[in-house]
Order: structure tokens, then C-alpha cells, then sequence
């Protein structure tokens, strides 16, 4: 037989890394020290008291069978716990709840069980990648919102055509913003949820990053905190940043009951859930949210923002220190718009990986997104070898 893949997977976005992936390997190949502000992805290991609940979670027999398809109870209350203590919003863990295999699998799944092939779904760009695919993957037609600097990142929802608007079944927004690393006050979610209301389409609010911030007095909302939203949102929340938990692939969707039961069921038919010992490890993670190792985790990020946002500033990059989430988000210098050229020549020059903000989408064009998940002695190396580069 001649094999031929389906032609869906033809469909996804080129992926636009596959060059700066090639350099790169080709510059550590050479032997040079090339530092990464590439991937999205912690760097610190697991807090231990994670890890520790882990071990013996595992060698509890009950979790060796099949988990239950939403979650255990246990992981589902505490989840709600969480939500009520963290956001004052009442969920109930029996209907509006449920655990994820990470927030990614949440949001590839979230699609199929939402639309119907023609639908649009409104997609922010730039934007977490997997809000394109999940679409394409359920026969969907992805209407990009530009996330624009003069608008603070946020979608402009009065320019989404009517027509759109009319065949929308869901929207995707996500703040704290990768790549962006914008923040979203209450009044845009309160807009959001208006405009579902009237146009009869789902929200899923990606929540991955609410916990990863830098000011206590300045945290990250929910959307559960506007009136009404239950009705018309669902959000996903995530261990792996908190926690740093990418590998362990654990997080929760919550909100619109029959949102919930619509993905169960999807994945009722294609996974059997998470793995119960990660589910029982989780529960300590986020009853931990408080505790020392978290917020020094925290610090620790801040420290690197403030270590590396100034010496861009100072080399032309036009850029904000971020209020939340490990990203920075910096406008190319001037001369330098063309992102992909603009990261080749980081990476050429001073053996720096950043990523070029048009593999993020056509309006990510101009900026280069650098992750903070490099130490900061690391983080000094690399803005004393961008101070000599000749632009
Ligand atoms: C990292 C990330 C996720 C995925 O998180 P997992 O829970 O590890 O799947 C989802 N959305 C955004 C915007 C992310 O950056």
C-alpha cells in the first residue's frame, strides 16, 4: 500500500521553528555556548513535597487501575477549593469540574466536543499554537483576533465581522498571555462574556498561567469572577507552570456544566483520563500554592525579567516588563522587524535562541518572545554578549 497521512495534518501552519531549531543545533554542534530562551518550559525541578506525595501515591494499589474519566472526587474538590479560595468563585466539583492531561489536552480535545465541522472559532494571534490545530483537527474555520500592542494585547472584539460572529461556536483568549505576557483586567472578560451571551458561543478561557505573577497586590483574575460567566465559559488551569509540573501532564477544566460533560465524553472515548497517583500529587501541589517553594519560584522569575527587560531596552527592543507568565515579549529593533531575521541574527551573532514572533501567528510579526527559564547568572552572560552585537 502507498501510504498517504490525512489530509488534515496538511492543513496545520508550516512550522516556522524549523530553522532556528537547525541553527541551533548546527552553533552547539560548532561548540559554541548557546543559551535558549526558546522553549516555554520550567527549568527548575518539581518542589519536593510534590514529589514526595508522589512516591507514595504510587505505591498505592488503588491507583494502578484505570483513573475515573472527570477525575478522583478528591482532585475535583480540591480543585473548587482552589478556585474558591483563590478567585471567591463557588463551582460545584460534581458538574463543573474536571481533571485534564495538561491544559493542552484540555484545549486539543475542547474543540471536538464543542463544534461542528464550518464553525468558526475565534483564535488570538499571536497565540498558543494548539488553538489552530485543535480547530483544523475538528473541521472548524479559525477567524484570527490581532493581539495588538496599542490594545494592551486584547483582542478588539467590535472588529470580528458579523458574519463570523454568526457561525462562532467558540472563542479561545488566554491572560496571562504567552506569548505576549499581558495581562487581562475584568472588564475585558465582562465584554467577552456580553458578546458570548449575544452570539451564542462558547468562551475557553486558558488559564495556564494565573499563578505565575509578580505582585501580590496585582494577581491574575478569573473570568468566574464576572456575573453570568458560568453560562458561557469554561477555563483551563494547569499544574505545569505553577508547579513546575510540565512533565507529569496534570490540569483541570471548570466552569459551564454541559461544556464539562461534552469533553468527558470526548474523552471518555479517547483517553481514560489522568494517571490517579498525579491526581493525588496534585492535590498536595495546589494545597501547597502557598507555600515558600512557590513563591520563591515566583521571585526567582522576577529576578530574571528585571535581569534581562532593561539591557533589551537599552539595545532597542521596544518592551514592557510583563506583570505576569516567564515571557518576554520585546518589538524587534528598529531596521530589524523581520522576526525570523531578527532571531537568526541573535543567534548567529551572540549563540542566543530567541523565538520569532511570526511562529506565534501573522501578528506576532516584529517581535522575538524571550522564556525567562534560564538562570540568571546565564541571563547576564547573555545580555553582556547582546550589548556587543552591532545592529
Ligand atoms: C504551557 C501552556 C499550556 C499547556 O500547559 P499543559 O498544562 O502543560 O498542557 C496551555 N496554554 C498555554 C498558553 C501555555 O503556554
Amino acid at each position: 500500500m502507498s501510504f498517504k497521512r490525512a489530509a488534515r495534518l496538511d492543513q496545520l501552519p508550516p512550522y516556522l521553528f524549523i530553522e532556528i531549531d537547525r541553527k541551533k543545533r548546527e552553533a552547539i554542534k560548532a561548540g559554541k555556548d548557546v543559551i535558549s530562551f526558546g522553549v516555554g518550559d520550567p527549568d527548575r525541578p518539581t518542589p519536593t513535597f510534590i514529589v514526595d506525595r508522589m512516591a507514595e501515591a504510587i505505591r498505592e494499589s488503588a491507583n494502578h487501575q484505570y483513573p475515573l474519566g472527570s477525575g478522583s472526587m478528591e482532585f475535583r474538590k480540591c480543585v473548587t477549593t482552589f478556585m474558591q479560595q483563590r478567585f471567591n468563585v463557588t463551582l460545584d466539583p460534581a458538574t463543573e469540574a474536571m481533571a485534564v492531561i495538561g491544559t493542552k489536552e484540555g484545549i486539543g480535545h475542547l474543540p471536538l466536543a464543542v463544534i461542528n465541522p464550518g464553525d468558526y472559532v475565534l483564535v488570538p494571534s499571536p497565540g498558543y499554537p494548539v488553538y489552530e490545530s485543535s480547530t483544523i483537527f475538528a473541521g472548524g474555520l479559525v477567524h484570527e483576533m490581532p493581539l495588538l500592542s496599542e490594545r494592551g494585547f486584547l483582542p478588539d472584539l467590535n472588529a470580528i465581522p458579523r458574519d463570523v460572529l454568526s457561525k462562532a461556536r467558540l472563542m479561545f483568549i488566554n491572560y496571562p498571555n504567552n506569548p505576549t505576557g499581558a495581562v487581562a483586567g475584568l472588564d475585558f472578560y465582562e465584554q467577552c462574556v456580553a458578546l458570548a451571551q449575544k452570539h451564542d458561543f462558547v468562551i475557553c478561557s486558558d488559564a495556564a498561567y494565573t499563578e505565575t505573577y509578580f505582585d501580590d497586590r496585582d494577581r491574575p483574575r478569573s473570568i468566574f469572577e464576572v456575573k453570568g460567566a458560568k453560562e458561557v465559559a469554561v477555563e483551563m488551569h494547569s499544574l505545569s507552570k505553577t508547579f513546575n509540573m510540565t512533565g507529569w501532564r496534570l490540569g483541570f477544566a471548570v466552569g459551564h456544566a454541559g461544556v464539562v460533560e461534552a469533553l468527558a465524553k470526548i474523552k471518555g472515548n479517547v483517553d481514560s483520563g489522568a494517571f490517579t497517583a498525579i491526581q493525588d500529587a496534585g492535590i498536595t501541589a495546589l494545597e501547597g500554592i502557598n507555600r515558600p517553594e512557590v513563591l520563591a519560584n515566583r521571585e526567582m522569575y522576577r529576578r530574571r525579567r528585571d535581569a534581562l527587560v532593561p539591557h533589551l531596552r537599552e539595545l532597542g527592543f521596544g518592551v514592557e516588563p510583563p506583570r505576569a507568565t516567564f515571557y518576554v515579549w520585546a518589538k524587534c529593533p528598529k531596521g530589524h522587524e523581520d522576526s525570523m531575521r531578527c532571531a537568526t541574527k541573535i543567534l548567529d551573532e551572540a549563540a542566543i535562541v530567541a523565538i520569532p514572533g511570526v511562529g506565534f501567528g501573522k501578528y506576532g510579526e516584529g517581535f522575538v518572545r524571550f522564556a525567562l527559564t534560564v538562570e540568571e547568572d546565564r541571563i547576564r552572560v547573555a545580555t553582556g554578549r547582546l550589548a556587543e552585537m552591532k545592529w
